[in-house]
């Protein structure tokens, strides 16, 4: 029928407005920021750099293969990637970044960055309270700004972390195994030979 959407959508303001003086469930609106409605799962703001463990980093999973930054559609990412390797989040010895920047004053929240990301190392973070008095610096988010724990991703997105977890764990498993079989496979290591035995002075 021409015009039910709207009758319908009209019908459930009502229904909230009137539902509102007996039920706080029915209230669309809350007193920000003394009041605030629960976050879904799904709500994402701008990108964080996730780390393991309780130094950042150390434990920062990207591995500097500049694929956020190429995607990037507003290109607003920028990496520098370093000249030596350490472990990533499974164990490999992999470069790391000594220069992370996002500029968010450009970024759109897209969330590409994270889809094309290999190593789960870019996700989306919910903080939406980011207000600045420099549009500039205040904007450009470095890596140390853009860190944040692996438990912090679970407090947001705890769903989806589990699952990169689980997919994490899996992969340490099949590294240290073939670690395990490629030190079982090695020859044993021949004896050492024993010291010369000085021969004996007449007197
Ligand atoms: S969310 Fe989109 S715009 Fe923002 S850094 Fe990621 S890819 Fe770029
Ligand atoms: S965040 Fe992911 S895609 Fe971007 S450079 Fe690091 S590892 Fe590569």
């Amino acid at each position: 029928m021409f015009g039910e959407g709207i009758l319908k959508g009209l019908a459930e303001t009502a229904r909230n407005f009137l539902g509102s003086y007996v039920s706080k469930k029915r209230l669309t609106t809350v007193q920000y920021p003394e009041e605030r409605l629960p976050q879904i799962e799904a709500y994402r703001n701008f990108p964080f750099l996730v780390y393991d463990g309780e130094d950042w980093q150390q434990g920062l999973r990207c591995v500097s293969c500049f694929i956020c930054e190429k995607e990037c559609p507003p290109k607003c990412i920028f990496i520098e990637k370093s000249t030596d390797k350490k472990p990533d989040a499974v164990g490999k010895p992999q470069f790391y970044p000594t220069v992370f920047n996002i500029d968010v004053s450009v970024c759109m929240s897209c969330q590409i960055c994270v889809e094309v990301c290999p190593f789960d190392a870019i996700k989306m973070d919910t903080d939406f309270e980011l207000s600045t008095d420099n549009r500039f610096s205040g904007l450009l988010w470095d890596k140390k700004h853009l860190a944040k724990s692996n438990e912090h991703y679970h407090k947001i997105h705890p769903t989806e972390a589990a699952v990169v977890d689980a997919q994490l764990a899996a992969e340490r498993a099949k590294v240290a195994a073939k670690a395990k079989a490629a030190a079982e496979a090695k020859p044993a290591a021949a004896p050492a030979t024993p010291p010369p035995v000085p021969a004996a002075t007449e007197k």
